[in-house]
């Protein structure tokens, strides 16, 4: 048996866990039809109940209680520990979202077994073999993991989000395992909304404008952020724009920033040094717009327009201003 830990926000199942859930079905396929159990915590929100049913998860873990309510690695891990012991599954996975990579190596010290963080693919399953991405994408990895359970997180926008052949009619079972105090210990006391939203969703945006040095200044991310926001996107930086205080930490993109995989990455005066790259060579397409043609960035990119940003970002807002009329 699949167990998966599946993260919910506010419209439902999370795309990036649906795609965990993908990946599950076609590693249920290949061990011929192994059952697939979800296990969410707290409140979930009602279209998650078609959403599991549409997806092909056959069972559902729904871990509720005060020691649940808020988010902690170590106290979720326990109850995942908790239902893998009494369901006896081979596998536990996650999406490669930060908390998934929390919770899934919380969950791999509780039980002394390896994990394999951002896997790909699976080529094997006796023993379980993945590849998985290292070095924020610039480089892969074949992984063994002989041990049970085999224990993962799926990179972000490897597989895609599809629901199954077949519907489910997946068995719910409600549950508040116990918890040590000890594994309490470190959880979110409080949630509030950031000053400036607009990379909020930085790591599971289909598209994410860049910018970089090239922006100037605090002021020059006008254009930036409104192409963003016209491409239903979010907006991540480099590092010289966060050390320069012109943007919040929480945009950049990189080694020490987030980790990317968009559809459409489009990198706006940001040179290509390699701790960017190791944050955003998981992108599909990248469109380059820099006005040094030899930038690593340019050269890397599938597309390049070589010209100054804050001519070329407003173009395209106006172009795609037209064309929406
Ligand atoms: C340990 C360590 C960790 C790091 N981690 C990260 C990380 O996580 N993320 C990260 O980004 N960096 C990281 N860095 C920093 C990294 O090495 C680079 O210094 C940084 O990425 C450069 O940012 P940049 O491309 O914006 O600036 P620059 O390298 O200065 O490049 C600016 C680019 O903008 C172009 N440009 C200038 N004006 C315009 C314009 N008007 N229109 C269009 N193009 C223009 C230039 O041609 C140039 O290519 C790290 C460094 C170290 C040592």
């Amino acid at each position: 048996m699949i167990l998966l830990w599946l993260e919910c926000d506010a419209n439902g199942v999370t795309e990036i866990s649906l795609e965990t859930v993908a990946f599950a079905r076609s590693l249920s396929a290949a061990g011929g039809g192994i059952v697939i159990r979800a296990a969410l915590f707290g409140d979930v929100p009602e279209a998650a109940r078609d959403q599991l049913a549409a997806h092909g998860v056959d069972e559902v873990h729904h871990v509720t209680g005060s020691a649940y309510d808020a988010y902690s690695g170590a106290a979720w891990a326990s109850a995942l520990q908790d239902i893998r012991e009494r369901t006896t599954c081979v596998v536990v996975a996650a999406a490669g979202s930060p908390r998934g990579n929390e919770v899934i190596a919380h969950l791999a010290a509780r039980l002394d077994v390896p994990m394999a963080a951002n896997v790909l693919s699976f080529s094997g399953l006796a023993p379980f073999e993945v590849t998985r991405q290292v070095a924020g994408g610039s480089a892969l990895e074949d992984m063994r993991l002989p041990r049970r359970p085999a224990l993962f997180t799926v990179a972000g926008h490897s597989w895609t989000a599809t629901p199954a052949d077949q519907r489910t009619t997946p068995v719910w079972h409600e549950e508040s395992p116990a918890v040590a105090e000890a594994d309490l210990i470190a959880r979110v006391s409080a949630r509030g909304e950031a000053k400036e939203d607009s990379s909020g969703a930085l790591t599971s945006s289909r598209v994410v404008v860049g910018a970089g040095r090239g922006a100037g200044g605090p002021n020059g991310f006008g254009g930036v952020m409104e192409l963003a926001e016209m491409l239903d996107g979010a907006l991540g930086v480099s590092r010289v724009v966060t050390s320069l205080g012109w943007r919040p930490h929480h945009e950049q993109i990189g080694q020490t920033g987030s980790r990317i995989s968009p559809e459409l990455y489009i990198p706006c005066g940001i040179s290509g040094a390699i701790q960017h790259w190791a944050g955003c060579s998981s992108s599909k397409t990248i469109l380059a717009i820099n006005t040094d043609a030899e930038a690593p960035m340019v050269t890397k990119a599938h597309y390049a327009v070589i010209g100054d940003m804050h001519e070329v970002v407003p173009a395209i807002v106006a172009e795609l201003k037209r064309r929406a009329v």
